[in-house]
């Protein structure tokens, strides 16, 4: 079994590294919004879990570019 973690343990932002992201609730929607770079990505209604969804997002690389490997580089895991 992994670890238990907090519902509100969240990743830092995939754009800027920044650890205060403050989740917004909408009409069915959830919003985060990076305190730094202003970043803003939202989920719908039907991602069960945005908070998990987040998370993975952001040790996801760009198929593009590759951003996103100097996390996993930094020990960052899902
Ligand atoms: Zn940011």
């Amino acid at each position: 079994m992994a670890k238990t973690r907090g519902k509100n343990d969240l990743k830092p932002c995939p754009f800027c590294g920044f650890h205060v992201v403050t989740i917004k609730g909408g009409e069915g929607t959830t919003f985060f919004e990076c305190g730094s770079c202003k970043s803003f990505v939202a989920f719908r209604a039907e991602v069960a879990n945005p908070v998990r969804a987040w998370n993975r997002r952001v040790v996801e690389p760009c198929t593009i570019c590759d951003f996103g490997r100097r996390f996993e580089s930094k020990g960052v895991r899902g």
